[in-house]
């Protein structure tokens, strides 16, 4: 498996593997890779001819210090894991210095909107930091299709948009949730609850169940209301939101149309580690 730290060592290696026109596949990663990364890994190998996996946590995008500096960092281990998988594995991972220059900081993006709904309300200049990042690695990787997890559903429609305004030449494909036997989707951050926490954490996609069933039966403001409920004295979780929104515009639902498509999506404090998932409801 080739591993590269530097913008020119990778640009070269792709630019050989491109003559040969061989196809390539990206999965951008902040590392402490789990199942759920690995479903996006093995759907571009599947799809493409060579994939880049990329290990980066990548400061810009992070709008509080601490979960920027407790975010589980395991490059080793990351590197055991793509080993395993296939030769076709080419994994990036470099300094942030070597990535942005001198210039840490995030362009500022007009994603129609996009952004400034759920996560873009809590985390302030969070998807700004996604699309400089990204427009970075695409700019390097020149890759024929990407894959993003649904798991960040609002960020797979954010990189759709970036790609769709600055014309980019590459394929988004959406990779649904890869969830732990007791329903909590993987995440990185998983590594970082109590045993308590990840077991009770399950809570997280019952409720979503709950409001997956419940859709079309009973209205969007009933629903919020229950799972607010679930939440109110809860020892171990805080809500910070849950909502029902149309998956394209993201905006919340406030009359219901048959002809949209909503998905329920709700982050979630154990202690200061913060969880987000989602699900389709119609
Ligand atoms: P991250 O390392 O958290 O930035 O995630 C890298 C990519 O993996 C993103 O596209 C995520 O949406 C995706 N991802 C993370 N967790 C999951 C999961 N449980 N199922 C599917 N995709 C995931």
């Amino acid at each position: 498996m080739d591993v590269f730290t530097t913008k020119k060592d990778l640009i070269a290696h792709i630019s050989n593997i491109k003559t040969n026109k061989k196809t390539i596949g990206f999965v951008p990663t902040m590392g402490a890779l789990h199942q759920g990364h690995l479903t996006l890994v093995s759907a571009s190998l599947q799809q493409t001819d060579y994939t880049v996996v990329s290990i980066f946590v990548n400061p810009t995008q992070f709008n509080n210090t601490i979960d920027l500096e407790k975010y589980p960092r395991n490059l080793i281990q990351d590197l055991d894991l793509l080993k395993t998988l296939s030769k076709e594995v080419i994994v990036f991972s470099p300094k942030a210095s070597e990535l942005y220059g001198d210039n840490l900081e995030s362009t500022v993006y007009d994603f129609e909107g996009l952004e400034h709904q759920m996560e873009g309300k809590f985390r302030p200049g969070h998807f700004d930091g996604v699309g400089t990042v990204l427009k970075l690695f695409f700019n390097c990787i020149n890759p024929t299709k990407a894959f993003f997890g649904e798991k960040d559903f609002q960020q797979l429609q954010i990189v759709k948009k970036l790609v769709e305004l600055e014309q980019l030449e590459v394929e988004i494909v959406g990779c649904p949730i890869y969830r732990e036997k007791n329903g909590l989707a993987y995440s990185s951050r998983n590594e970082r609850l109590t045993d308590l926490q990840r077991k009770e954490a399950k809570v997280i996609f019952e409720v979503l169940q709950n409001a997956q069933q419940d859709f079309g039966i009973k209205s969007a403001t009933i629903i919020k209301k229950e799972v607010v409920e679930v939440f109110k004295n809860h020892k171990l979780f805080d809500l910070e939101y849950f909502e029902i929104a149309d998956t394209k515009t993201l905006k919340e639902l406030t009359s219901f149309n048959p002809e949209i498509q909503y998905r329920a999506f709700i982050a979630v404090f154990a202690d200061s580690v913060r969880l987000i998932d989602n699900i389709a409801l119609n």
